[in-house]
């Protein structure tokens, strides 16, 4: 990994978005557009919904046809704004009508069976679809018993790690909340979605609380020694809010005390491995996670329960013709995020629209930029470029924003303002 200035960063983020395009990877859009064939992609969130656009764009007269479970996609990204009150679940929700303008075909039903040999996908509603490729990005699922209790807690103690209901639920339970309270957040051992999202949240919810709730306080019991932009969190939080013991925002990592053994929702109480117990008046729990059972259903998982594919076009390594992306697959040194979903479903689209037209695929670049709101303007983020080497994707280069007081006030607000543009850019690029 190489450390570079900010400038030249930007300059190599911005070449990423370049070669992620099929025009800068030498092959001539003509070339591509003999392409056909048909194509179904499972899951219209940040990977599948990316994949299906940039299929039809490279390769106008390919049959893409996206099958999504949900009328309209509520985005992770920015809910926990939601879950702090800035922002309303509607202005996080999107339809696919972009994606049917542009004549991809969208069915709204679950895909109950896909049989990854003969390419084909049976749905709930008794249709079986069938293609010469297949992608799944259908993101992850939560799996329980690792915990005691922790499949019984879902209402009581609301994971909101997928936007909507959950997130509304967590909502009103912070806001009937009394001054002087505790917020538990608990998130799950690494591998998780979104590795800086637990510790926004808590950002975003000690913003509330400042502003509404003055008395009361955040613990993050985690589950692991150490987390995603720790330092820029910490020493924002130590800014904008107060951290340690007794003040806004706790950490208490997995090393002090073991992970965490027991919910109990009769008491609200956590116990973590070796006894030490933690009572909250509000607790969200964010469950172990796994790839979503589509994969798991269809064979495609590894004994971890991700999914392996070859990391240069996301194709199964077990059944060929079949592309796996995004939370569910093993993506290398990239994070589970939104970002890297959204890159790695351009490059899959460029895999199989090189294929379909008799090409070969150049060797791919992805890019994945993470921001968090410590408040509404107040932003830190992480952003990195990677390449593929030596059969995986390895980080070439990365920046963090620069512990606070490092940066003028200023530096830290335009993080805030970039944040807002990225989620617009990037959902433009996915439903637009
Ligand atoms: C609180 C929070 C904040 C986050 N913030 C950020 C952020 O700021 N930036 C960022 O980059 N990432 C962020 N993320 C992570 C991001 O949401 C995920 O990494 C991203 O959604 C992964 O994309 P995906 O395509 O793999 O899965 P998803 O976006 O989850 O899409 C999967 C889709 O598949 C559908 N589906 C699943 N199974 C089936 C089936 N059998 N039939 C039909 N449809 C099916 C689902 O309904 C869903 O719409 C955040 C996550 C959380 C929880």
């Amino acid at each position: 990994m190489q450390d570079m200035n900010r400038r030249d960063f930007m300059r190599l983020l911005g070449a990423t978005g370049a070669v992620s395009g099929l025009t800068a990877m030498g092959i001539p859009t003509a070339v591509l557009a003999k392409a056909s064939g048909k194509v179904i992609v499972v899951g219209g969130g940040f990977g599948g919904a990316t994949c299906a656009q940039y299929l039809k764009r490279w390769g106008p007269d390919i049959d893409v046809t996206l099958v999504e479970r949900e009328a309209k996609y509520v985005t992770c990204p920015f809910s926990n704004v939601v879950l702090a009150g800035d922002m309303t679940i509607d202005q996080i929700t999107h339809s696919y009508d972009g994606l049917k303008a542009k004549g991809i075909k969208v069915v709204n039903d679950e895909v109950t069976g896909a049989d990854v040999g003969a390419k084909k996908v049976t749905l709930k509603g008794g249709d079986t679809l069938s293609a010469d490729m297949l992608v799944l990005s259908p993101g992850v699922k939560f799996i329980y018993g690792r915990v005691e209790n922790d499949d019984k807690v879902e209402q009581s103690m609301p994971h909101a790690w997928k936007a909507g209901p959950q997130t509304a639920l967590l909502r009103k339970q912070i806001m009937a909340m009394k001054d002087g309270g505790t917020v538990l957040i608990l998130p799950p051992p690494k591998p998780f979605r979104c590795p800086p999202g637990p510790y926004e949240r808590a950002s975003l919810i000690a913003n509330y609380l400042k502003n509404n709730k003055p008395k009361s306080k955040i613990i993050i019991v985690d589950s692991n020694e150490s987390h995603s932009k720790q330092k820029a969190f910490h020493a924002a939080w130590q800014h904008v809010y107060g951290m340690g013991e007794g003040k806004m925002i706790q950490w208490v990592k997995e090393t002090e005390g073991g992970k965490i053994e027991k919910l109990d929702p009769s008491t609200m109480t956590v116990t973590k491995e070796f006894g030490d117990e933690f009572k909250g008046d509000v607790i969200n729990f964010i469950p172990y996670q796994k790839a979503a059972e589509l994969v798991h259903s269809a064979g495609l998982t590894n004994k971890d329960g991700w999914c392996d594919v070859h990391q240069n076009t996301f194709e199964s390594k077990v059944a060929k013709g079949v592309y796996v992306l995004g939370d569910a697959c093993v993506a290398g040194a990239m994070p589970k995020s939104g970002h890297s979903a959204n890159s790695q479903a351009k490059n899959c689209a460029a895999a199989i629209v090189t294929k379909l037209a008799g090409q070969e695929m150049p060797t791919p670049t992805y890019a994945n930029t993470c921001y968090s709101l410590i408040s509404p303007d107040f932003g830190i983020s992480v952003a990195a470029v990677y390449g593929f080497k030596e059969g995986s994707i390895k980080k070439l280069a990365s920046g963090v924003t620069p512990p606070y007081p490092k940066e003028k006030n200023r530096f830290y607000k335009n993080e805030a303002k970039y944040a807002k543009g990225w989620y617009k850019s990037i959902t433009m690029d996915m439903f637009g």
